[in-house]
């Protein structure tokens, strides 16, 4: 259950491998999902995406700006921007499985099956319902309870706008943020901006999101976003923590729903995809699920990496501890 990149990616290949698939989300797609819509070369790849026909907006940056105080690195690397809007809703369709809107609230297991609300059955059960997912709920909090220690929180904002500006820019750990603000132009004359950071955190410091908020708004104002006006909206998600068991018998938790985002970028779509796919392989070949090959690092697992972590995590308990799965 849920359409989002979890959960498209495991049905498309579900459906690749014959498999009838279901996909149960409470929205109807097109649908709003709060997310800057980075996406990596290796995103792009995993879905077999081609740029050029690809039917809606998509940029490519060669540059993105890393900014911490006074330093600006600009920094060569590929990445792209995609509008979750339209993205979600294309890869939802183009996995060709039935999908269904319905609002879950209760499964339970009967002779072998799942039955969903008394009204859908399924002999495998795949969670992809984000951070709030049931299927997570019934069969996995009590193995692996979320680390609050790795909750982010964050408040961003996606319009029409003019933008001048063509590249990312990131700037990290500005006024106290334990996190990292953002500006991600979309192709078209889109932008989205936005502001995350631990929620753990912020609380002790005695800040909040809405304070960094105002702070990077009136910054934009100033520099890379003249007379823009923001309406934003937040939500929360987990970074990558100790999943301890992610498949219950039939059942198997993947992306947000297991907390799969990575600890120095707090990237989720790629971490998404790549459980969705692995999920639906147990189910098509009888493999184990296993969760090894997605990546909790988007900087390799070097330096860098190990710096944002402790940067982000720091003064954590055990959760945070974990070792970074860093394979790319
Ligand atoms: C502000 C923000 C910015 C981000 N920026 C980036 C970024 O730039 N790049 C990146 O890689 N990651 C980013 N992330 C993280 C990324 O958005 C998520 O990790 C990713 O969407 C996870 O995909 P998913 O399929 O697991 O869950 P989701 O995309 O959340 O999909 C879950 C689906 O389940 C459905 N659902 C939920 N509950 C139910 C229910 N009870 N019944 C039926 N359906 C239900 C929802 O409607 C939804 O469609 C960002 C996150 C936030 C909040």
């Amino acid at each position: 259950m849920g359409g989002g990149p979890a959960g498209s990616s495991a049905a498309w290949r579900l459906r690749r491998g014959g498999a009838s698939v279901l996909v149960i989300d409470k929205e109807s797609f097109p649908r709003l999902k709060l997310c800057a819509g980075w996406i990596t070369p290796e995103v792009v790849r995993d879905l077999e995406i081609d740029p050029g026909s690809y039917p809606h907006r998509f940029l490519t940056f060669d540059r993105m700006h890393a900014h911490f105080k006074w330093l600006h690195l600009p920094v060569k690397v590929v990445q792209h921007s995609i509008r979750r809007f339209e993205f979600d809703a294309w890869l939802l369709e183009r996995s060709g499985a039935s999908v269904v809107r319905h609002t879950v609230r209760h499964i339970q297991r009967e002779a072998g099956a799942y039955v969903i609300d008394g009204e859908f059955r399924g002999r495998y059960l795949i969670g992809a319902g984000g951070t709030r997912c049931p299927v997570y709920r019934t069969f996995f909090r009590d193995a692996n309870p979320r680390a609050t220690e790795l909750q982010t929180v964050t408040l961003e904002h996606e319009f029409a706008y003019d933008w001048r500006d063509p590249d990312c820019h990131l700037w990290f750990f500005d006024k106290g943020l334990p996190g990292y603000s953002w500006y991600v132009p979309k192709a078209d004359g889109w932008l989205n901006v936005g502001v995350g950071g631990m929620a753990e955190r912020l609380k002790r410091s005695g800040s909040d999101i809405k304070h960094h908020w105002a702070h990077f708004t009136r910054m934009l104002g100033k520099g890379l976003a003249p007379g823009a006006a923001y309406d934003p909206a937040g939500y929360s998600y987990y970074l990558r923590g100790n999943v301890e068991v992610a498949r219950v018998e039939d059942a198997f938790i993947t992306g947000d729903a297991a907390g799969l985002a990575t600890r120095d970028m707090c990237e989720g779509i790629g971490p998404a995809v790549r459980s969705g796919f692995a999920a639906a392989d147990a189910i098509l070949k009888g493999s184990p699920y296993s969760l090894t090959d997605v990546t909790g690092a988007s900087l390799g697992g070097g330096f860098a990496t190990r710096l944002l972590d402790w940067a982000f995590t720091r003064g954590a308990g055990a959760a945070a501890a974990a070792p970074i799965p860093a394979t790319i």
